[in-house]
This record gives structure tokens, C-alpha cells and sequence, in this order.
């Protein structure tokens, strides 16, 4: 299998190339060239475990790495889950279930591509003998999921910068209480958009980026887009196979990484039945399936805070699709929203797809209200998969982090804080963490002295 450009300008490349890059060079995003037909392999793939299943489905696509290789990477990934069957659904009523996406080590869905993206950076240095340095910059939740996936990994180090104080204290414990030697988390005096400011010019300055072998994790990645397509598919698989294709997947989105992992299976033969783009007040998205207006607008900080975003970086991967691969019409959309900030599609509508928007005093009356009904604990990410939605209809809605992440929330509803063992634990751990102002020399220096001491 071989990877393509969203920008047409790239030659293809093979899967660990694709993975190693992250962004491709002309700028573009990875795709796979053409799709396998899954559908025969539905029977016989239904009783899979998780990892089994992951393992099945990476074979289409990991089709460069020896295969005992790609397995030990997926088995390995999973084993840090702390329920049995990784991605469990949990039935709420007769027509909705749950996919609880939050049993891995940070409580949060991005663990399902962290976790195997760090086991395949090490396959790619044993490889290449090429030492990797990642570089991010997060609002909390990719920075733990990233630091998670990579800590301890030889050959690896991992530079994360945050926003001092603009991080929830949860989320800051797991960042700075791993006792990991190859991690760096950097509190940076500023905003997150600040942070992100000064990684973005870490990596334009080219001989820095080179002479380090400088990495990015966010969800550009391929792997991280594949790796999320294998839940969909192992939940769908477990659907009552006359509701499949009724079935409605609603997620809640920021990036449109994880729904376009979704989205990707119906190129396979997977007949799912439907995605529900479900935004907080950030709602970018909703509006373009609504008005076909794509318009960049303010980011207002939410209770939900991980979908607060400006540009959902994964839609020109659904782009490619929506203009037939025409790369050179894309190349215009994407120029023109990146002048104007906003681009007017005649309409945007694709098959299946429907939206939502939640706002900030919403989030608390949908968790008192699933609370009430259900007996059931939603974060406030999750709450937004519930606004609007269709009662009478099947839906499995994805539970993106475990309530115990957002306590607050909770807190502030006069309801019971929901906890976990793994966030208690980080309590009696020391931080370590090292303060920083937010300027790219003092940053760059400092890694330059931590990577050569
Ligand atoms: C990152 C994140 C999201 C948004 O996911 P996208 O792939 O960016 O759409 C939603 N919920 C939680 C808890 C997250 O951490």
C-alpha cells in the first residue's frame, strides 16, 4: 500500500515514511492510494479481540513493516488498557450505546493512536538509527496522551510545551508526574496560543529541524487517523448486524480526526450507518454542514476544552474526497481559507453526515439529565454527543475521556466527583516540570542543551 498527498505535489511513499513525516512536503496530508475491500472479511473478523482485530485491519495498510513487527507494536500499544475489552460499549437504552474510548493511560481516546504511534517511532529508529525529538505544544489532553505514548521509548525525547496555569491541574499531573527521564514538559508563561506560536517557529527554522530530527505529533499523523478507524470497526462489528447499517456514530469533534477515522471505513465496504458531528460553541463545523460556509471565526475557551479549535486540521483530508482528488481545486480552497479565513462552498452536504453545536450551559444540564436517565457519568465532551440528539433512532455515541478528567464540571453541578484509581495515583508522585518564558531562542536552547549536555 502506498500513500498520497492531499496537494498532488509529493511523490507516494510507503507506510513508515508516511508515518515518520507526519506532514508530507509539499504541505499536503497523507491518504492511502486505494482502499481494500473489507467487506468479505466482516464474518470472519466478528469474534476478534481488539488487538487481534487492530493487528487484521494494520495488514492492509502497514504493508512495509515485517509482520511479527507490526503485531508486537499493536499488542504491546493495548496492554496498558485497563478494560479487557479495550473499547467497550455500554448499552444506555434500547436505541443508544456508549463506546467508552477512555480505559487507556490517560483517559482519553487519543491514547488508542498515541500509544501505537510511540511503538512505531521505535520500530522506525531501530530502523533508521535516526534519533527522533518531538516537539508539541497542547492544551492538555494530546500532551499527556503524548507523553504517555512516548515515555521511555530510546531514542526519543519529548519536548511539550503548555500554557502555565491555563491547564487543568489534573491534566498537568499528568504530564509533569511521569518520572520519565526522556520527557520535558515546558511551562511556558502565555497562552496555548502562544505555545503554539513558538513550536511553529521551532519548526520553520529548518537547520534546527534537521539537525535534531525533529517531530510532531499531532493529528496530522496518518497512524493516528488509522489507528482510530479500528474502534469504529470493532464496535460496528458488535452492532446486531440488521441494525448496521442504521446505526448512527456520533462524535465529538474538534480536529475531525476521529470522525474522518470513521468516515474512512465506508471507502472499504463498511456500510456504517451515519456520523453526527457533534461541537461545543466552537462550531466551525456545524455551520459548514449547515450553510456550506467554511468561515474561520474567535475560539471561545468551553467546558469542553479539547474541541476548541479554530481549524479543524483534518478536513482537507474529507476535502480530497469531497472534490473527487481534484488536487489542484483543493490547492484553491485551501489557499484561499488560509487569505481569507473563509471559503463558501456552494453547499457541503456528504451523504450520512449530520451536525450539532452545543453551548457552554448546556454541557452541565446534559450531564445532570444522562446522569438522571441512565445512571451514567458523561465528560463534558462526551455531553455534546447528546444535544439534538434523535431518540427513536440507533446511535453509539463516543465517550471521548472519562469523567473523572473534568471534575469540576461536576463539582459546580452539585453532583458527585467522578474519580479513577490512575489520576488518585498520580497524587503521590512528585512533578517535575521546568518554567520557561515564551520565546523560541530560550526554548531552542534549551533543548539543544538537553539533547547535548
Ligand atoms: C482531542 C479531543 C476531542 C476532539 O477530537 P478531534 O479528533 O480533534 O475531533 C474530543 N474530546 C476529547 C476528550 C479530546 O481529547
Amino acid at each position: 500500500m502506498r500513500y498520497l498527498s492531499t496537494r498532488g505535489g509529493t511523490e507516494t511513499v510507503e507506510f513508515c515514511e508516511a508515518v515518520a513525516q507526519g506532514l508530507a512536503p509539499d504541505g499536503g496530508l497523507y491518504l492511502p492510494e486505494t482502499f481494500p475491500d473489507l467487506s468479505p472479511l466482516v464474518d470472519a473478523w466478528s469474534g476478534l479481540s481488539y488487538p487481534q482485530l487492530c493487528h487484521a485491519f494494520f495488514q492492509h495498510f502497514a504493508t512495509d513493516l515485517p509482520d511479527s513487527d507490526l503485531e508486537g507494536a499493536i499488542y504491546s500499544a493495548y496492554a496498558g488498557f485497563s478494560h479487557e475489552e479495550t473499547a467497550p460499549l455500554v448499552r444506555l437504552n434500547d436505541q443508544w450505546q456508549v463506546l467508552e474510548l477512555f480505559h487507556g493511560p490517560t483517559l482519553a481516546f487519543k491514547d488508542f493512536a498515541l500509544q501505537l504511534l510511540g511503538n512505531l517511532y521505535e520500530l522506525q529508529i531501530k530502523k533508521t538509527g535516526k534519533k527522533l525529538c518531538v516537539l508539541g505544544a497542547t492544551s492538555g489532553d494530546t500532551g499527556a496522551a503524548a507523553i504517555s505514548g512516548l515515555l521511555g521509548k530510546s531514542g526519543v525525547e519529548v519536548f511539550i510545551l503548555y500554557p502555565e496555569g491555563k491547564v487543568s491541574p489534573l491534566q498537568e499531573r499528568q504530564m509533569t508526574c511521569t518520572g520519565a527521564e526522556n520527557v520535558y514538559p515546558l511551562a511556558i508563561e502565555g497562552t496555548f496560543d502562544d505555545a503554539q506560536r513558538t513550536v511553529k517557529e521551532l519548526f520553520g527554522d529548518l537547520s534546527f529541524r534537521d539537525s535534531i530530527g525533529l517531530s510532531a505529533v499531532n493529528s496530522i499523523n496518518l497512524a493516528r487517523i488509522l489507528a482510530q478507524s479500528v474502534y469504529y470497526l470493532y464496535a460496528w462489528l458488535k452492532l446486531d448486524p440488521i441494525k448496521r447499517e442504521h446505526t448512527t456514530f456520533v462524535v465529538p469533534t474538534g480536529n475531525f480526526g476521529n470522525v474522518f477515522a470513521g468516515w474512512l471505513l465506508t471507502r472499504m465496504g463498511i456500510k456504517l450507518g451515519g456520523f453526527r458531528v457533534a461541537t461545543n460553541q466552537n462550531d466551525i463545523l456545524h455551520k459548514l454542514f449547515g450553510s456550506g460556509k467554511y468561515e474561520l471565526g474567535e475560539v471561545y475557551p468551553s467546558l469542553a476544552p479539547s474541541m476548541d479549535i479554530q481549524v479543524a486540521s483534518n478536513f482537507e483530508r474529507l476535502l480530497f474526497y469531497f472534490l473527487d482528488g481534484n488536487t489542484e481545486q483543493l490547492k484553491q480552497v485551501m489557499k484561499c481559507f488560509r487569505e481569507e479565513g473563509r471559503y463558501a462552498f456552494e453547499k457541503f452536504t456528504i451523504p450520512g453526515f449530520s451536525s450539532s453545536s452545543t453551548t457552554d450551559q448546556e454541557i452541565p444540564e446534559i450531564i445532570q439529565k444522562v446522569w438522571t436517565e441512565y445512571h451514567y457519568q458523561v465528560d463534558p465532551h462526551t455531553a455534546c454527543a447528546f444535544k439534538d440528539l434523535p431518540a427513536n433512532e440507533p446511535a453509539v455515541i463516543l465517550a471521548t475521556a472519562h469523567p473523572a478528567k473534568f471534575p469540576q464540571v461536576y463539582e459546580d453541578a452539585g453532583l458527585g466527583r467522578p474519580t479513577s484509581p490512575i489520576l488518585e495515583a498520580l497524587l503521590d508522585k512528585p512533578p517535575l516540570k521546568y518554567q520557561l518564558s515564551v520565546d523560541a531562542r530560550e526554548v531552542r536552547s534549551f533543548i539543544e542543551q538537553k539533547l547535548n549536555p
